[in-house]
C-alpha cells in the first residue's frame, strides 16, 4: 500500500477535524498541568495548515509537508508549535520528491519525525511529554516492518493514558513536579489524535 499527496492533505485535514473537535479536552488537560492553551495551539495551527495546503496543488509529498511544518512553526507559539513543526519537516525530508511513499518509507518518515522531536526537545521516554506516544508507537511500526495503522493508533491510546502514571521532567508541567501525576500529559493527547487521523486515512 502505497500513501501518496492524497492521502497525505486527507491526513493533514483529518487531523484539523479532530483538533477542532477536541480543543476544549486538550484545553482542559493543559489547564490542570500547563497553561491551558494547548487545545488552542493545535486547533489554529492545523487550521492555518489546512488553508494553507488546501489553495496549493502539490507534485510531491516533501513540498507538502514542508508547507504544513512551516506553518506550524510560524503560526504557533509555545512548546507544541516548534516540535511538532520539526516532525513534520523531518517527514517532508524523507518524503521529499516523491509522489507517493510505500510503508517502509513512511515508517522511516515517522523515525525521522521521532528523533527530530526528541533532538529539538532533548525530552526521553518518561519524561511525560509527547514521546511517550511517538517512541513506542515508531518502534511498533518498525519492528512490525509494516504500516499497522490501526495497532499503531491503539498502542498511542494506551500509551497517551499511560502518561498519567509520570512525572513530568519537561516542559510547563514539570514545574508541578510530583503534583503532575494523576494528569494525562497533553501534548501525548495530542500526538494520539495525530495517529488516529493517520489510521483513519490508511484504513479508507
Ligand atoms: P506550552 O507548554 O508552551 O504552552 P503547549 O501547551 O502547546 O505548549 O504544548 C505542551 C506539550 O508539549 C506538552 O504536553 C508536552 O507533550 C510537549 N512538550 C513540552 N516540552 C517538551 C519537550 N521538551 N519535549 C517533548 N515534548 C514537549
Ligand atoms: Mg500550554
Ligand atoms: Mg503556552
Amino acid at each position: 500500500m502505497n500513501l501518496g499527496v492524497e492521502q497525505a492533505k486527507a491526513w493533514i485535514d483529518q487531523m484539523n477535524e479532530l483538533f477542532q473537535q477536541q480543543k476544549q479536552y486538550l484545553t482542559e488537560l493543559d489547564q490542570a498541568i500547563g497553561d491551558g492553551d494547548h487545545g488552542w495551539n493545535m486547533a489554529r495551527g492545523f487550521q492555518e495548515a489546512v488553508d494553507k495546503i488546501s489553495s496549493n496543488r502539490y507534485e510531491d509529498l516533501g513540498t507538502l509537508l514542508k508547507d504544513v511544518a512551516m506553518t506550524l512553526i510560524a503560526k504557533v507559539g509555545g512548546a507544541s508549535g516548534p516540535l511538532y513543526g520539526t516532525a513534520f519537516l523531518k517527514m517532508s525530508q524523507v518524503l521529499a520528491g516523491k509522489q507517493e511513499g510505500n510503508e517502509q518509507e513512511w515508517i522511516a518518515a515517522l523515525g525521522e519525525a521521532l528523533a527530530g522531536l526528541k533532538a529539538r526537545g532533548k525530552a526521553q521516554v518518561g519524561e511525560k511529554t509527547m514521546i511517550d506516544v511517538w517512541e513506542p508507537v515508531v518502534m511498533f511500526l518498525q519492528e512490525k516492518g509494516q504500516l499497522l495503522a490501526r495497532e499503531a493508533a491503539q498502542l498511542a491510546q494506551q500509551k497517551m493514558e499511560e502518561t498519567k502514571t509520570l512525572e513530568a521532567k519537561k516542559g510547563r508541567a514539570a514545574y508541578l513536579g510530583k503534583r503532575s501525576i494523576g494528569h494525562i500529559d497533553p501534548g501525548s493527547a495530542s500526538s494520539c489524535l495525530l495517529f488516529i487521523a493517520f489510521a483513519k486515512v490508511v484504513e479508507s
